[in-house]
């Protein structure tokens, strides 16, 4: 038994081989579409010829007999969607198929925002050859040169010989292929650098044409010094500038989202290139401590403060703990009272205890709105595999289901544009993030009529509904229900 088992295990194995590379080989044509091909003009219909991991030929096409032919009639054909923002840095090397991801047509993800990443860059790419099924990318991150060249002794600002250190571990990272340098200036590791450290460093990514993409210092109160210093160390570096995850964090910020326009548009006008992204959700994720920004966490006032500020304990669901794990997937109000205890003070004791990755729902929907109806901000996760906010499996076909077909507020054509081409362009990625003749096939086919996300704060791993099947490279990779193991992604290098 156990001989023919592995028997049939070989055969798979073969068949899978043989299929797979037929799939980069063999020619698909898929017919009577609704074509969007990310440069926001609008829908037509036609037919689309991939060939050799290309898109062949688009128009009228008669299919020839050894031809895959996919009826698309009443779908929605559209370049693959690029996440610019997407923390699977560990989950793609445990998951490679990457389901979540590719199930809301995800085919190019790039790892490494917020300032943390892989180190070397060249290392963990090699690591996913041959083994993921969207391509990959990657940036370097800011803390983890901090944690390279400072180690434990992070909260400080850095020495002229650290930071000269820094900059050559980017250009290191820049040759291996990295996109940019990403940071996460509100988190405790780059929370002490100096605008200074910050322009060394992006000088040293500006030289290979690089990107800073940055979580700024305060997405709160603070949020207009934030804002003016990343569109600062653009100007000082002289490098494109993508603000992460563009919000307005609190309640005392409600409504200001038209005060952080102003200060990019005004960058935009006097020729500075500074763009944007958002996830589709009211909620944040992070860990629990970015709630007291004072970082004064036993400060029973200033924790009392922080709670009122994201409007109650209740809007704080506790996401992981390790000191507790019956904590989690449960807000502060339910916790603190079943212990009859306050919630500062369980505040308190999480953070003693090793604090805590929390999902705080304390953003205002006109904000949200505000922002994905401008035209330099574009689409992005902030999730990953794995992630416990439903972003990570949710974010494009939530932005499909819910902002354009359900809210209207921006048109499909709009939409796929954020979700493509805009990311593309940001990258520098010439081949991708279009349906055009000779670009990379990759292509998502979907419902527009259907799509949506399922992922919820219980639930945050539901797999969307109406994405019928997500090309990479040419090759099929989700097919409506499920993976299909094929692992065409490439590791992509800027240049
Ligand atoms: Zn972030």
């Amino acid at each position: 038994m156990k001989h023919i088992l592995h028997l049939f295990k070989a055969a798979a194995t073969a068949l899978l081989f043989v299929s797979a590379s037929l799939g980069q080989t063999t020619s698909i044509v898929i017919r009577n579409a609704s074509i969007i091909d990310g440069t926001g003009k609008a829908a037509f219909r036609g037919d689309l010829r991939i060939k050799n991991g290309r898109i062949d030929k688009i128009g009228k096409i008669k299919p020839n007999k050894t031809e895959e032919v996919i009826d698309a009639t009443g779908l929605v054909l559209a370049p693959g969607f690029i996440d610019i923002h997407n923390h699977s840095e560990s989950g793609l090397l445990r998951e490679g198929a990457a389901a979540s991801q590719v199930s809301q047509g995800i085919t190019t993800i790039l790892v490494g925002p917020d300032g943390g990443s892989p180190w070397p860059i060249a290392d963990y790419l090699r690591r996913l050859e041959g083994k993921v099924a969207p391509n990959v990318g990657a940036f370097i991150g800011h803390a983890e040169l901090r944690t390279q060249v400072m180690k434990q002794d992070t909260k400080r600002t850095a020495t002229p010989e650290e930071i000269a250190a820094m900059a050559k571990l980017v250009e290191q990272a820049m040759q291996e292929g990295a996109f940019g340098l990403s940071s996460g200036l509100e988190y405790d590791t780059g929370y002490m650098a100096s605008i200074e450290e910050m322009v060394e460093l992006a000088k040293a990514a500006a030289r290979y044409k690089g990107i800073y993409m940055s979580h700024i210092r305060d997405e709160e109160e603070g949020f207009r010094t934030a804002m003016e210093e990343a569109i600062r160390i653009g100007r000082d570096a002289n490098l494109p500038v993508q603000i992460s995850h563009i919000k307005m964090g609190n309640r005392n910020v409600w409504g200001k989202s038209a005060e952080a326009i102003q200060l990019v548009e005004a960058a935009r006008k006097a020729g500075q290139d500074v763009t944007a992204d958002a996830y589709p959700y009211t909620a944040w994720a992070s860990t629990i401590t970015v709630l007291v920004p004072s970082r004064r966490h036993d400060d029973r006032a200033e924790v009392e403060k922080g709670l009122n500020n994201v409007g109650g304990a209740d809007k704080v669901l506790i996401t992981s703990h390790a000191a507790n794990r019956s904590y989690e997937m449960r807000n502060m109000a339910q916790i603190s009272a079943e212990k009859g205890i306050s919630p500062v003070d369980l505040y308190i004791e999480i953070v003693k205890a090793g604090g805590a990755g929390v999902v705080c729902n304390s953003m205002n929907e006109e904000d949200v709105k505000a922002f994905y109806t401008r035209p330099w901000v574009m689409v992005s996760s902030d999730g990953g595999i794995g992630s416990r906010h439903p972003r990570g499996t949710g974010t494009f076909t939530r932005v499909l289901g819910r902002f354009v077909r359900e809210n209207k507020w921006l048109s499909l054509e709009a939409a796929v544009k954020k979700m493509s081409a805009m990311p593309a362009a940001r990258l520098g990625l010439k081949d991708r993030g279009l349906i055009k003749k000779g670009m990379r096939a990759d292509l998502v086919l979907f419902d527009a009529n259907s799509v949506i996300d399922r992922a919820t704060f219980a639930e945050p791993q539901n797999f969307s509904v109406g994405i019928r099947s997500v090309f990479v490279n040419g090759m099929r990779v989700w097919d409506g229900d499920k993976v299909t193991g094929a692992m065409p992604g490439e590791l992509l290098k800027h240049n």
